[in-house]
């Protein structure tokens, strides 16, 4: 079992409240939160997903079945999912609402920070910005292409300079001057960092210009221009980089707020808008068993009309080559994807 990099857990056999599940899938990780009514962060994993959504949130589960008190699948009242895979995700578990990461990440810092006007979210292979007035998002951005203004960046930096990225914020920290990166994209930053070190600058000094490059980047081309407002909010993986944190504020003359639970915010989102979605009803969670089944991913395009959707579905694996989607068939275990809800 791929066992989660971050683990925090406090739930108790004694507690008797209701709870609720969110999880995040992105391209890099899948993160779970469990909440109870009052929005308070139960349990949160963080788990690398190696490129299967499906497997990844299957161990996740697993995983829960085995930390968790045996009672835990009867108090999970709502589920929600968000990040790239929220609907295929929604289908596997039964999920009972699936909502785009934008929204997921914006409830979740206005729920540590009421009156957040900018947030900033730097993860593993994306970032994004978020402004925010009145606890409702005006505007966003996401990077799509450029990975210069991405964890990645540092990632591939640290390698290169042989320090590891844990300890990339304690180095930044400890420089007593700045060497300018030219951080625009990844080659660059690469060969201007080894002139820099033949110069003899330290690592220390560069890894505070490495951080002052991903910041300026990440505000040149996810921020384009946009006017940001304090009260700042900085989440993500990217946040435990005290480097990152202080080369923010030096760029935007504030602080910037880092909660604790940073790097699980959107699922941590994500469960409070299945609490408000469920508000009562019955969930449609099909429970932690799902993890043993062994399913795969499917899709056709239907005909039916101009729409022309292309409906995906989940399959048990040994029927895949048997099945076409489009009947039904026992086989077939969930569908999405279509506007008209045909085959939902
Ligand atoms: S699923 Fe519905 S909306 Fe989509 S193409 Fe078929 S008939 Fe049209």
């Amino acid at each position: 079992m791929n066992k989660p990099e971050f683990i925090k857990n406090i739930i108790t056999d004694d507690l008797d409240d209701k709870l609720y599940l969110g999880i995040d899938v992105g391209s890099v990780s899948t993160k779970c939160t469990i909440i109870n009514e009052r929005d308070e962060l139960l349990y949160a994993t963080w788990t690398r997903n190696k490129g299967s959504p499906i497997i990844s949130t299957q161990e996740n589960l697993k995983y829960m079945e085995k930390v968790l008190p045996d009672n835990i699948e009867k108090r999970i009242c709502g589920v929600g999912t968000t990040g790239s895979a929220r609907y295929l995700i929604k289908a596997l578990i039964g999920a009972d609402i699936a909502k785009p990461e934008i929204i997921a990440h914006a409830i979740g810092a206005s729920t540590y920070t009421p009156d957040v006007r900018t947030i900033l979210e730097i993860g593993g292979q994306d970032s994004k910005v978020i402004l925010m007035k009145n606890g409702i998002v005006t505007d966003f951005n996401m990077n799509s292409v450029c990975a210069a203004g991405t964890g990645s960046f540092l990632d591939h930096q640290a390698v290169r300079i042989n320090v590891p990225i844990e300890e990339f914020g304690d180095y930044a920290l400890r420089a007593d001057e700045e060497v300018s990166i030219a951080g625009r994209c990844t080659v660059f930053a690469e060969s201007d960092m080894i002139s820099k070190q033949q110069e003899g600058y330290s690592k220390e000094s560069i890894i505070k210009g490495l951080c002052k490059a991903l910041v300026r980047n990440y505000l040149n081309n996810v921020c384009k221009g946009k006017k940001l407002y304090p009260p700042f909010v900085f989440q993500g993986g990217v946040a435990a980089n005290s480097g990152i944190k202080n080369a923010f504020e030096e760029e935007l003359g504030h602080e910037v707020i880092i909660h604790e639970n940073y790097y699980v915010m959107g699922a941590f989102g994500s469960a409070i808008l299945a609490r408000e979605h469920v508000n009562g009803e019955l969930s449609s969670f099909h429970g932690l068993k799902i993890s043993e089944m062994d399913l795969a991913p499917g899709s056709f395009v239907c005909p039916d009309c101009a729409n022309r959707c292309t409906i995906k579905y989940l399959v048990r694996r040994e029927d895949k080559n048997r099945v076409n989607g489009r009947e039904k068939d026992d086989a077939i275990f969930a569908r999405w994807n279509s506007r008209c809800g045909k085959y939902s």
